[in-house]
């Protein structure tokens, strides 16, 4: 694809990318129709995330989707462009709130307008409008309440429903969050009643416990007592769950291998069940499935969207494995032993034996439900603590998705503005798509799991900074091996010269752009914004230290603008070592004054001239913070017998409106 391709859609603070699907064509007929269905299965569940994200979400989009198709009047005009504004914001946000700050969209246009063009609908369409009840599900069909005027109050009351999930210590997580999982009624649960309802439920003996909470939604009954509504075949979403079971079904038949057929079954019994027993027999069968070429995820799995951590969002991708890049991080874990002997750490803090993870790399189909249009690129399952220890988990890095990420960067302008010369920006194309994928390697599969305690060590020592300590200790691991020759050995690394990209990007990000996240007098608060600075903050004044008048690594001023320059990479490189053994020791030993002392020298504090100017640069560049992704079609050819005979792919032109307007009909639930 061209440059300008990729790049389908800008409005507010997003990017709508397009991404390719290379390999496709290439599979056989049989996982080509093993694809298409389970495609088919994971957009059936677009709009139980919907309703998932807030309980008005799918009333308002049907209301605002009749006005924007019905409109008329002046593209130009600046409240209809307002409006454009927000209805491709709440698509993509799959609600009313932002994806990430979770903050609640603010209408750019008026209440009055937009009524106004409620009443350019059809007859029809406005009757059905008034009279729609508040919530289409089973517990709420036969009240009477009407939905329109407090769908007006969510759209434009910015004090109603403000925050999807509310983290702030000290507040009512429950009570003030406006994500769908407790209550049919405002304030109708507190967080006491869900944490004494599922206290009372767990038992702390359990060895194998399911994942408490994870497919219902918690409510009052009719008889006033705390209740599970379980999303199921017959339960809450059992409409949307009918669909995606029925195209399971049919993806069973052309499963690639015995246990695969066993993955798709037992996920199809959990759906009808609602039994969080079934899924973890499906999720311990999902991970014993390496032999596959395609592969998926379909169901409520990451709970960030619950306040209390324990509701899944429903989430689906299909992808298949990418075996020339797998091979690669096949290399890697097969010589995971070799990295440990060699770690630059205390012989004490050495794992004898080191178990390796289960890495691939794949190219995603599609991407639905939480993972659409703002997806992840690296994904690591099943959550279930106790499966992953008996069983182990899948981790898996997007290839396509990354590759997407950096065609659309490679155009807009950052790199040749921040980087100190043609020299890094030269460096960064040919290689940086590369070294990030062998960094998040060896980040995941060797790093994390490299080292061991001391005997007596606690493993939570490190308290709060624990998780940006062990981010940093992984990523230095990465950084250290990168610039080793083993790796160009290996095959793993083209050559001598990839890694210095790998070094730049590192050093740059964590001593300047990764600040354009976050606000003006604002300290660092995100573990892995964290572990960045630490590693950079510490080179940077380890190098000064070293060597005053010629330091490896230094930040200089050139016409007014800060840059960073790296003047010997070897060096660099030796820091780094020195840098991950005292992580190591900090971490082996469970030394919490020294990991404090580390994370709150380096890793928090913000220099607000520099920060300053990078956002003012930053700015001028207008580049979109948030990127998501239109999918592509896939078309399954049928001979007269109804028989798939081929599945195609198609780019084609749809815009990201007319996939959003297709999935909203082709995929509707609660009509
Ligand atoms: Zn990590």
């Amino acid at each position: 694809m061209k440059a300008s391709d990729w790049s389908v859609d800008r409005f507010a603070d997003i990017e709508v990318l397009r991404y390719e699907v290379p390999g496709f064509e290439q599979l056989s007929l049989q996982q080509k129709t093993l694809v298409y269905y389970l495609t088919e299965a994971a957009l059936w569940g677009r709009d139980i995330l919907w309703d998932q994200n807030c309980k008005y979400n799918l009333a308002i989009r049907k209301v605002c989707e009749a006005v924007y198709q019905n409109y008329k009047g002046d593209k130009n005009d600046g409240q209809w462009k307002a409006f454009e504004q927000y209805m491709k914001q709440i698509w993509f946000a799959n609600g009313i709130h932002h994806h990430y700050s979770n903050a609640k969209f603010k209408p750019g246009f008026t209440q009055e307008w937009f009524e106004a063009q409620m009443a350019q609908l059809s007859e029809e369409k406005q009757k059905e409008f008034e009279n729609m009840p508040i919530i289409k599900n089973e517990v709420y069909m036969n009240r009477s309440q009407k939905a329109l005027p407090i769908l007006m109050r969510a759209m434009f009351d910015s004090t109603y429903m403000a925050i999807k999930v509310n983290q702030a210590d000290g507040a009512d997580l429950v009570a003030t969050s406006a994500v769908n999982f407790y209550g049919y009624e405002d304030g109708e649960l507190t967080q006491k009643d869900v944490e004494d309802y599922y206290s009372s439920k767990k038992n702390p003996n359990d060895p194998h416990p399911v994942m408490y909470g994870l497919n219902s939604k918690l409510y009052v009954d009719c008889e006033g007592r705390i209740a599970e509504h379980v999303y199921k075949e017959d339960g809450l979403y059992g409409t949307a769950i009918k669909h995606i079971v029925e195209n399971l079904n049919k993806a069973a038949q052309y499963a690639e291998n015995g246990q695969q057929r066993i993955v798709i079954e037992s996920l199809i019994k959990y759906y009808r069940s609602g039994d969080l027993k079934d899924f973890d027999t499906y999720s311990i069968e999902w991970v014993k499935d390496l032999a596959s070429k395609v592969d998926f995820i379909n169901g409520f799995i990451e709970s960030y969207s619950d306040p209390l951590g324990m509701r899944g969002s429903w989430e689906g991708m299909v992808n298949f494995k990418d075996s020339a890049n797998t091979a690669r991080t096949e290399i890697v874990s097969a010589n995971a032993q070799w990295f440990e002997d060699h770690s630059p750490i205390d012989d004490r803090f050495r794992k004898p034996v080191v178990k390796g993870v289960t890495a691939k790399v794949i190219t995603a189909a599609i991407l639905a439900g939480d993972s659409y249009p703002s997806t992840p690129i690296g994904i690591n399952l099943p959550n279930s603590n106790w499966i992953r220890a008996e069983h182990g988990s899948k981790s898996v890095s997007i290839d396509n998705i990354t590759a997407a990420y950096d065609a659309a960067a490679a155009g807009n302008g950052f790199r040749e503005e921040f980087m100190w010369s043609a020299e890094e920006v030269q460096r960064a194309k040919k290689y940086a798509h590369y070294v990030d994928n062998i960094h998040t390697d060896l980040h995941e599969c060797l790093g994390h799991g490299s080292g061991r305690l001391l005997p007596g060590t606690d493993p939570d020592a490190l308290k709060a900074y624990g998780s940006t300590l062990e981010e940093a200790r992984a990523d230095i691991f990465a950084l250290y091996y990168m610039a080793d020759e083993k790796l160009v050995e290996l095959g793993v690394m083209p050559d001598m010269e990839a890694y210095k990209a790998g070094y730049y990007q590192q050093m740059m990000n964590g001593l300047m752009t990764q600040l354009v996240r976050i606000l003006p007098g604002d300290n660092l608060e995100e573990a892995h914004m964290r572990n960045r600075a630490l590693i950079a903050y510490w080179t940077l004044e380890r190098a000064q230290k070293d060597n005053p008048s010629a330091p490896a690594i230094e930040i200089v001023k050139r016409d007014d603008k800060s840059y960073v320059r790296i003047n010997d990479y070897a060096k660099l490189r030796q820091y780094f070592g020195e840098l991950l053994g005292e992580l190591q020791r900090i971490k082996s030993e469970g030394d919490f004054e020294a990991g404090r002392n580390l994370v709150e020298t380096y890793g928090v504090k913000v220099n607000p001239e520099l920060h300053a100017e990078v956002l003012e640069r930053y700015k001028k560049l207008d580049i979109a913070p948030y990127k998501g992704f239109v999918n592509p079609r896939y078309e399954a050819v049928k001979d007269a017998q109804g028989n798939i005979t081929d599945v195609k792919i198609i780019y084609s032109s749809e815009s990201y409106v007319d996939q959003m307007l297709r999935y909203g009909r082709e995929y509707a639930i609660g009509e």
